[in-house]
């Protein structure tokens, strides 16, 4: 039985901007900076009242009403003192957490091995991919002593969709051999051992303690660094010290499932170049509003979820990841 895609249940995301059912929420701007920059952009006085996009039933109920001349941010960032940073972020935690209840690791794997193997192999693609290449290398290499005994060429050939398959191949199979030698062929559920594993960083150290092992962890992938930035959390930029940063904000209980939130939302809804501001949920606690499209129609069409979905279903192939409009759109992961 796998343990997470086909084990839990995934998110509908169109929760998240494009349910019938809730009602359409009027708000300002959230943030008086971002306003002020596109109206100078526009050449237009009055700040708007934007629509939001249809937002789900609970965000949306936690989204307030904001009347034209008020921001709906609760404090402008610049000013914000550290209690209410970790009141914010805590909250856009909440806020992610009712729009994505069933996020987790979207990589396939039935045991902590396969776990680590596709989370070295997920760097440089998307885990749609990774998902594609793991059955055929699993079924073949099954433990770690057969990939450690593997012929590089064959597993090459294997990964080879995956992109910088010879790298790759030399760290699972060095991993293979490390885990054999020194941990008796079992996966270690110690952060200190895991990150002297070949290929192994803190980032995959942190995906395997919180997703195989059940430990806390906060895993500071693009999407993480991007959002946290976005939402000015820190200042950092070190992947090492925005983990311990944003670690300060939120209980150690959450760090896992923050994780996935954050991830999730960033793949789904507030791209690399493109953020569907206009359909965000948590649109009135982010000081990067206005960074993406803010038309509510527009910004719809840039989300990515699954098909028709509901809880506890997960779509595959990539074929039935759509978009707002209906239209095939890229694989998740694919942007950004
Ligand atoms: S989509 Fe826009 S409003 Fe939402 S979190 Fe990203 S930058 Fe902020």
């Amino acid at each position: 039985m796998k343990k997470s895609a086909s084990a839990k249940k995934a998110a509908p995301v169109e929760k998240a901007a494009g349910s019938k059912k809730a009602a359409p929420v009027e708000r300002a701007a959230p943030v008086e900076k971002a306003a002020a920059s596109k109206k100078a952009a526009a050449g237009k006085k009055a700040a708007p009242v934007k629509e939001a996009a249809v937002a789900p039933k609970k965000a949306a109920a936690a989204v307030k009403k904001a009347s034209a001349a008020k921001t709906v941010a609760p404090k402008p960032p610049r000013n914000e003192s550290h209690t209410a940073l970790v009141r914010r972020a805590r909250r856009i935690n909440r806020e992610l957490a009712e729009v994505f209840p069933y996020a987790h690791p979207e990589l396939d794997f039935e045991n902590p091995f396969q776990l680590i193997v596709a989370t070295v192999l997920s760097a440089q693609t998307t885990d749609l991919r990774v998902n594609q290449t793991t059955p055929s290398l699993f079924a073949k290499y099954p433990t770690p002593e057969d990939l450690a005994a593997a012929n590089p060429e064959e597993v090459e050939e294997i990964l080879r969709p995956t992109g910088f398959f010879r790298a790759k191949t030399k760290s699972v199979i060095g991993l293979s051999k490390a885990l054999v030698e020194n941990h008796a062929g079992e996966v270690p559920g110690r952060l200190e051992d895991l990150v002297k594993l070949p290929g192994v960083g803190r980032k995959t150290a942190f995906v395997v303690l919180g997703n195989a092992f059940g430990r806390p962890g906060i895993t500071v992938d693009t999407h993480f660094q991007r959002l946290v930035k976005r939402w000015q959390w820190t200042e950092e930029s070190e992947p090492d010290k925005i983990e311990a940063a944003v670690a300060a904000l939120f209980p150690k209980s959450d760090w896992t499932d923050l994780s996935h939130h954050v991830i999730w939302h960033g793949r789904r809804i507030c791209h690399a170049r493109k953020p569907a501001c206009g359909a965000c949920p948590i649109a009135p606690l982010c000081p990067a509003y206005g960074e993406g499209e803010t038309d509510p129609d527009k910004a719809a069409k840039l989300l990515k979820y699954e098909k028709g979905g509901f809880p506890g279903q997960r779509l595959n192939p990539p074929q039935a990841y759509l978009d707002a409009g209906g239209k095939a759109a890229p694989p998740l992961g694919a942007a950004g």
